[in-house]
Order: structure tokens, then sequence, then C-alpha cells
């Protein structure tokens, strides 16, 4: 062979062999980038008759092409969802899926759910038929049982009543009032299924408000019932409120400590911070400690009223708030209002724990009484406080001493009954009469015996 020829036939196998090269390491490559990566947020431990599933699923390159949902039974493989993905692709996709049960036609009992993905990336070779995620689960296809037995006929807007039923298989079940949950508690033998529920309709609730038992599964299979109680309507009071600059400035340092010194031009600002945001933080906590209840009914007989004291603001009063001559805030008032000497002994309204013993805003030094099943009262502005947290006092036990501290003008008791945190008229829990008819007869009529008349 000529040189000039040898030389040309190195060149070209060089080239060849760096074609080929080239190919086989750019194949690797692409055959070497990770396929789909898949993850349940978060991850199901059950599949019922509708189940909602958030899926991510994440795509190296090329985006997520198609995917499928699979469950398994044994030697049965069923397809959930299948979907294919129409370009432009995003690399991260979140779904938002809901698998039907029963359409599935599987046995109740356990099963795996099973994840397929594939991008849109081409690779030499492609397997597509390993699951690239795998979740047990199990199937539960059946939702719990719930009658309503009984419930109080008569509810009115600010008061309070009770809804006895019987469900099992549940693991969360309990009234809706007009979009407020109050949950049941489960009441005499645990096979029996009887639970009870304290409900309130706020103030402020339309008398139509629907009122809606409901019961859930750990499936999240639920089930519901209408409760055909009537909500009468109440009239509630207004008032107005003085505000006196001389006042706030004595109140600030305690309400306000935050501020420091706060001059004249600003005052009516630091009032409206007490009277708006302190007043909801205290709301807020009396929802929080409305957590904190025995799932007993601790109380028996009608609450007790202190003795000789006068009412002197009531429940539900809108309040206008006058500064310097001008309406400068409207509140609600949500307790009764009780004066008798100054530094009177505070009794507890009814048997129950002390479940919150401190300051609370607005309302100075607070006490909560948790009386179970959700039913609390609440006692504001205490000079001094005789209980601790966690205590266990009997009806007419004295809690501490009436005072002036927080948003109060002079010494007096502010008093509230709540129902899960939602402020009730104490006149009907101070009225054995109304408890005979509210609460017992419903607790009577489904054969429950939870609480004694007593006195
Ligand atoms: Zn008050």
């Amino acid at each position: 062979m000529p040189r000039s020829a040898w030389k040309t036939w190195l060149s070209v196998t060089l080239v060849l062999a760096l074609i080929i090269v080239g190919s086989i390491s750019y194949l690797g490559w692409r055959q070497s980038v990770p396929g789909v990566r898949a993850a349940f947020v978060p991850p199901p431990a059950f599949i019922g008759l509708k189940t909602p599933l958030t899926l991510t699923l994440t795509a190296a390159r090329g985006g997520v092409a198609s995917f499928e949902l699979r469950l398994v039974q044994g030697t049965q493989k069923v397809t959930a969802i299948q979907q294919t993905v129409p370009p432009p692709r995003g690399n991260e996709q979140r779904l938002a899926l809901a698998v039907e049960g029963r359409a599935l036609g599987l046995r109740e009992g356990g099963a795996t759910l099973e994840v397929y993905a594939r991008d849109g990336f081409w690779r030499p070779i492609r397997v597509d038929d390993r699951p690239i995620l795998t979740q047990p689960v199990t199937l539960d296809l059946t939702p719990p049982t719930l009658d309503l037995l009984s419930a109080t006929q008569y509810l009115a807007q600010g008061g309070g009543g009770l809804v006895v039923y019987r469900t099992k298989g549940a693991t969360r079940s309990g009234v809706n009032v007009g979009g407020i949950f109050f949950p049941g508690f489960a009441v005499g033998p645990a096979d029996a299924g009887t639970h009870v529920a304290m409900v309130a309709v706020p103030y402020d609730f339309p008398v139509a408000s629907p009122i809606v038992l409901s019961a859930q599964d750990e499936a999240g299979n639920g089930v519901s019932r209408s409760v055909s109680s009537e909500i009468k309507p109440r009239k509630f009071p207004t008032g107005t409120v003085e505000v006196k600059e001389e006042f706030l400035q004595r109140k600030l340092p305690e309400l306000l400590p935050e501020r420091g010194s706060v001059p004249a031009d600003r005052l009516l600002d630091a009032f409206l911070t007490i009277n708006r945001d302190k007043r909801r933080q205290a709301e807020e906590t009396k929802r929080a400690v409305s957590a904190k209840t025995q799932p007993k009914p601790l109380w028996q007989g009608a609450f007790i009223q202190p003795r000789n004291t006068k009412v002197f603001s009531n429940f539900a009063e809108t309040r206008s708030y006058r500064f310097g001559g001008q309406d400068v805030d409207s509140q609600v008032h949500f307790g009764y209002d009780l004066a008798a000497v100054k530094e009177s002994p505070v009794p507890a309204a009814n048997r129950g724990t002390v479940v919150f013993a401190g300051p609370l805003t607005i309302y100075g030094n607070t006490l909560i009484l948790d009386h179970g099943l959700g039913l609390q009262t609440l006692y504001a502005h205490l000079s001094l406080i005789d209980v601790r947290e966690g205590q266990t006092v009997d009806k007419g036990t004295v809690l501490g001493r009436t005072g002036s501290s927080g948003l109060a003008l002079g010494d007096h008791l502010h008093y509230e009954v709540l129902i899960h945190g939602i402020s009730v008229t104490p006149l009907e829990w101070w009225d054995a009469r109304w408890i005979r008819d509210h609460i017992l007869k419903p607790l009577r009529e489904a054969n429950v015996a939870l609480i004694e008349a007593g006195s």
C-alpha cells in the first residue's frame, strides 16, 4: 500500500472509531438518565369509597409523559387511574387524584398500590413494566353506621343543646351547626356505640342554619344525617360604653405593656388595639382551651349564680364604644356582668376542673372551668385566684375574688358559659327547668343515664 493510501485508511478508521465510540457513549448516557420518581404526600394507608391522593411525579428529563395507578390484591391487578400528559410537559407534576374504591371490584382488606410512570425522554432500551413506587394500603368500603337517637328539640340563637346518636366504625363524629363542628363523645358501654355531642348556636347565626350529624371512619368514608331541631330567634340588647382618657392612662400599662408610655394623641389607637386585637387573641385562647375537656359530664343540677349579685350587663350585648364624643368601635359582650361588693367571693358554678388560670388580655385574671363534654364556664376580671390548673372543684367552691383586672371599669365578675369555645347565654344553665327540658329530656329519650337531675 502506498504511504498516502495508508494515511487515508488510518484517518477514515479513526473517524469511524470516534463515531462509533461517540454514539455508544451517547446512547449509554441516554440510557443512564434516571426515569420518573414518585411520592405520595402523605402516603395513604387506606383506600375508601372515595379517597383523595396527592401524587408528585418528578422526571429528570423529558417531562412526565404518562402514569398509571394500579391496585394489586393477590393475583388480581386493577388499573385505578391511567393518564397521558400532553406536551408541554413539566418535569415536576403535582397531581390531585381520587380513587373510587368500590369501582375497583376488589374485596376489603390488604392491597398494594402501585405507581407506574414514563417520561418523554427517548432511550435505547425502555423497561416500563416495573412500578416506580409501591404502597401497602387497606381497602375499606364500609362507611360507619349512624343513627340519630334524640336531640334538643328547640335550640335558640346564643343557646345550647345536645344530640344523642349511635355510631359504629367511626373515628370522628359530631354535629355541624351552620359550619361549626361540635365533636361527639362516646358514652356508656363501648359496644353500644352511643355518643353525645353538646352543640351551640352562635348568637348571630340565622335560625335556618343547617344542623347535620356526621361520622367518618379512618378510610375517610363518611355518612351524615340531618337533625331536625328548630332554632328560635332571640333579641339581644345594645349598649354604650364611654371610654375616658383617665381610664385608658390607668389601664394601658396592664393591657398594652409592650407600648410603654403612650402620648395623648395615640391613646385612641392603643385602645383600638386592645379592644380589637387583644380581644380577638382572647377569643382564640377560649377556642383553644375548649379542647381541654373531659369525655364525661362532671356537673349536676343547675349552675349557680353568685349570691346577691346584680346583673348589670347581658349576654351578646352589642356595645358602642365612645371616646372623645365619637363612636370609635363596636364589639359584642359575650357574658353576664355580675356585681356585688368589692372583692366578693366567686363560687364555681358547678363541679368542674380548672383548665385555665391566669391573665387573658381584656379579661384580666381569668379562670376557665371545664364541666366535661365541651361545656365550660369562664370567670374574668378577678383580683385574686385561689385555685390552680388541674384542680377539680365542687359546685360552690370559692375560686377567687372579683376585681377589675383587664378591660373593666369597676369591680365585677364577668361570667360566661362556653360550649366548645362558643359563648352561650348563662341564663339557660342557671335554670333547672331549662336543663331538664333541653338536656336531660333528650338523654332520657335515648335511654342514656349520663347526668342526674341533682340540685
Ligand atoms: Zn363583661
